[in-house]
């Protein structure tokens, strides 16, 4: 398999968001999908700490710093980017050092949550408000909504609204809608760059994996609202567009294809990667690399409409819209099946736990698989009970192809 070739490109823009900290006049703190178009309106400097969980779990440090985090009483079930997280930070550590010459994590002048995710990044970032003595604020939209109504997209646009005299205090800057328009433009076109990204999936052979998806989404994530994102994707889609064209995949011959629910196993993304690489069974799929499209942005409306996309995330929604989702999904990539990471501490973002899997499968006929594991916490993953349960679901997958 060849490495995508903006790879490259992708690390020396990865490598520039994060030494651009070190000459940051402001930090905000923000969760993953919360209002980073309004803080960058101000000139914060972005950070977000979900980003450097999945860094601890990528790097496999993150086993090292939870014990840190239960000592302070916190569980070592829940969200194990909180508890790596904030472990990291107390053992003064963090590969933000080692990979990009940082003394540390950046030293917040606001931190602000949303929890259309989970109630989890509240903790967790209360915590660090209080650790730095930090203005934090929390969004609290409704959760597990059906589709988004006018009344909730006013709630949630009124808190949004309600940050402005914070940040303005914070940053220093007053608040300029047309400099959070020109933002949240620039977020659009991003975004809609990364879904024509994920689209190309569609093709067979699909020139991206879910688990590149994964690596590549990184822009997306932190920098929204920046000509850099735009241009990162423009570059990306480019490259997969002239793979469409010439047949190129990341694999030769495709033999099934596979939705991915649920996180990431951070630290065993290259080994769950080969493992179906070699099985020839194309993972394309995921709401999980989805949930930085933001169709409803529209810089002409720009409170109601961030508010709108931030709340209709797929987390955020209910088990029938999320069926609805799925299957459009499933149709769309012409997926065999489905697998449903059920990450041990963050149900949240798992959605096998109430019997969706064999509910859709039930009403669809897609084959589906649970795999037990954690984003960032291995104890929680056994790797060869996870290879033989994969290995038997992608034959169970062929042998229906042929038997069709
Ligand atoms: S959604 Fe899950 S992984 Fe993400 S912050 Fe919340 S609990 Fe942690």
């Amino acid at each position: 398999m060849d490495e995508i070739r903006s790879s490259e490109l992708l690390r020396k823009v990865m490598k520039d968001y994060f030494a651009g900290f070190k000459q940051a006049k402001k930090t905000a703190w923000c969760t993953s999908v919360g209002p980073a178009e309004l803080l960058r309106s101000f000139g914060f400097e972005v950070y977000f700490p979900e980003n450097h969980g999945a860094l601890l779990g990528a790097t496999r440090q993150a086993g090292d710093f939870i014990p840190a985090t239960v000592n302070l009483g916190y569980s070592g079930d829940v969200c194990s980017y909180l508890t790596s997280d904030i472990g990291a930070y107390i053992h003064k550590k963090s590969p933000l050092q080692k990979h990009y010459g940082l003394d540390g994590i950046p030293k917040p002048d606001l931190i602000v949550y949303n929890t259309n995710q989970c109630r989890e990044v509240q903790d967790w970032f209360t915590y660090f408000g209080k650790e730095y003595n930090c203005p934090t604020i929390g969004i609290f939209p409704p959760r597990h909504v059906d589709e988004v109504t006018e009344a909730e997209v006013a709630d949630v646009s009124a808190q949004f609204k309600a940050m402005v005299p914070l940040c303005e205090q914070a940053s220093g800057i007053k608040f300029d809608i047309d400099r959070y328009r020109d933002t949240l433009r620039l977020s659009k076109e991003a975004t809609n760059l990364w879904k024509e990204v994920l689209n190309t999936g569609k093709n067979s052979p699909s020139p991206i994996s879910f688990f590149d998806g994964t690596i590549h989404m990184g822009p997306i994530v932190v920098l929204r609202g920046t000509q850099i994102a735009k241009e990162y994707y423009t570059s990306l889609l480019k490259e997969l567009k002239e793979n469409v064209k010439n047949k190129v995949g990341f694999l030769k011959e495709e033999h099934s294809r596979i939705y991915w629910d649920g996180m990431p196993i951070w630290g065993k993304l290259r080994t769950l990667s080969d493992l179906f690489i070699e099985h020839n069974s194309a993972v394309v799929a995921s709401t999980y690399c989805n949930s930085w499209i933001f169709d409803a942005f529209d810089e002409k409306n720009p409170f109601d409409s961030s508010a709108k996309a931030y709340t209709e995330i797929f987390i955020n929604r209910s088990e029938n819209a999320k069926m609805r989702l799925l299957k459009n999904m499933v149709d769309e990539f012409r997926v065999d099946g489905m697998i449903f990471h059920d990450a041990k501490t963050c149900f949240n973002n798992s959605n096998a736990r109430f019997g969706l899997p064999l509910r859709f499968y039930k009403e669809h006929g897609i084959p589906v698989l649970i795999v037990e594991g954690d984003l960032c916490d291995l104890r929680f993953y056994s790797e060869g009970q996870t290879t033989t349960k994969i290995e038997t679901f992608i034959e169970q997958l062929e042998s229906q192809k042929v038997a069709h």
